[in-house]
């Protein structure tokens, strides 16, 4: 049984079996939850069915969506920004027939930019850390409006900081829903907005495989929290979509940046060393790096060819979604944003270089770098993503770019094994180079 069968086998099922994903707001990665369409379609057919329950019965959604690779977006250019947030947006209409409302930030990583970014693209709220509000008397009991440039806003909602550590990592509290609805839950409202008769929501923000996987037992508790124990306490549900029909937004907050939910040091602990993991962090500047400069000659040289052939490169780069997704052909994507006839070389060499840019982008998902030490899994499948994306580029451009890259991963060393990066790199470059024909348009 692999990982993300185990995962789905104790969580992801039984919380759809349960109904649980109509009670709760929630988002999913795409690249899980392709998976899971792929292997267990009945399961992501319930999902995205209780998110439609709710639109019939209040005319807004649960489900949330989320930036595409799980990406530190404070960490990552604009255009990188507009990426994974254009292609967040394509995976959930596709999934949920919907335009989504709401996006989570991957670690509710959070700076301005990527607020603003949220906004262009027709994003209405997200949630955060309430230490991401720079404020002294945050009241998370209800959302606020952040002011961004040119007139946009974007709502946020902040969680209630005590209840989610709860929730999260005491399991104690958690191993029967009626008490924890009774002596935990109503702690979290405030007594003088109650007093008031004023309307208020407490929301709990966790990670989804708490509830089964990472914590047994723990998709019944959420079950008869959400259908009983909560209805007992005097509590109604509510949804940040739900909310925000009801509810005007009345305050207005500025944020500290960049800040995140699982690093009290900004977003450092995904660039460089911090005292959320121990031991020296150094290995993950000098891997950013790497990857921002093999980024940069990617952008160059994919730029180069495309923008003989399109009007608009980073226009058609976030359409690739659409063939990522199967909507549609690379061949007829390019030919409609090209307008007119191009050669099959020069479609075969542009598809190789989205491709590359594909993988460019799976090269900064965040477990890569959320770990204290470089021989694991996720680092090593990140260098992986920068091998094919060599690979790629080679094969449309003739230019190699692998001994700059090597040379670059030379300063990422295991402070355990002493595994260098530089030859992982060189191990996936060869296994990449000894397929004869590269295969465009695999799933993940
Ligand atoms: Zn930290």
């Amino acid at each position: 049984m692999n990982w993300n069968e185990r995962i789905h086998a104790e969580c992801y099922r039984p919380n759809a079996d349960l109904r649980n994903f109509e009670q709760i707001s929630f988002n999913f990665g795409p690249t899980l939850i392709s998976w899971m369409q792929a292997h267990d379609p009945e399961t992501h057919r319930k999902i995205v069915e209780q998110d439609q329950v709710n639109m019939r019965l209040h005319g807004v959604g649960n489900a949330m969506a989320q930036a595409y690779n799980h990406t530190i977006l404070p960490l990552a250019s604009d255009r990188d920004k507009e990426t994974q947030v254009a292609w967040g947006i394509a995976d959930f209409e596709y999934r949920f027939g919907r335009r989504p409302q709401g996006m989570w930030l991957p670690e509710a990583a959070v700076d301005l930019q990527t607020l603003d970014v949220l906004a262009r693209y027709g994003i209405e709220f997200t949630i955060l850390a309430p230490w991401s509000a720079r404020s002294e008397s945050l009241d998370p009991s209800e959302p606020y409006r952040v002011l961004l440039p040119g007139r946009r806003s974007m709502v946020v909602f902040f969680y209630q900081r005590e209840l989610s550590a709860r929730i999260s990592f005491d399991p104690g509290a958690t191993i029967n829903a009626d008490q924890f609805a009774q002596y935990n839950l109503l702690s979290g409202f405030r007594k003088d907005k109650a007093r008031r008769g004023e309307a208020q929501l407490v929301l709990i923000a966790s990670d989804g495989e708490l509830y089964g996987h990472h914590q047994y037992m723990r998709d019944r508790f959420l079950a008869r929290l959400v259908d009983g124990a909560g209805h007992q306490a005097g509590l109604t549900l509510t949804y940040p979509a739900l909310w925000l029909k009801e509810h005007p937004v009345q305050q207005m907050v500025e944020i500290r940046e960049p800040t995140s939910w699982s690093c009290h040091h900004g977003v450092r602990r995904w660039t460089g060393d911090c005292a959320c993991t121990p031991n020296d962090g150094a290995w993950k500047a000098h891997l950013r790096h790497a990857f921002e400069r093999l980024s940069q000659e990617i952008d160059r040289l994919y730029a180069d060819v495309a923008q003989r052939l399109v009007d608009d490169p980073w226009e058609l780069n976030r359409r690739y979604i659409h063939v990522i997704l199967q909507k549609c052909s690379a061949e007829s994507l390019i030919g409609e944003m090209a307008g007119h006839a191009l050669t099959s070389d020069q479609i075969h060499r542009l598809h190789l270089m989205l491709e590359a840019q594909r993988e460019r982008q799976r090269m900064f998902t965040s477990c890569g770098f959320y770990f204290e030490d470089f021989d694991r899994i996720e680092p090593k499948n990140c260098v992986a993503y920068a091998a094919q994306a060599v690979r790629l580029v080679h094969l449309a451009t003739g230019v190699d770019l692998g001994a700059e890259v090597s040379a670059d991963l030379q300063h990422v060393v295991s402070q355990y094994t002493h595994l260098h990066a530089d030859r992982v790199f060189q191990r996936h470059l060869r296994r990449a180079e000894g397929v004869s024909s590269v295969r465009v348009g695999y799933a993940d």
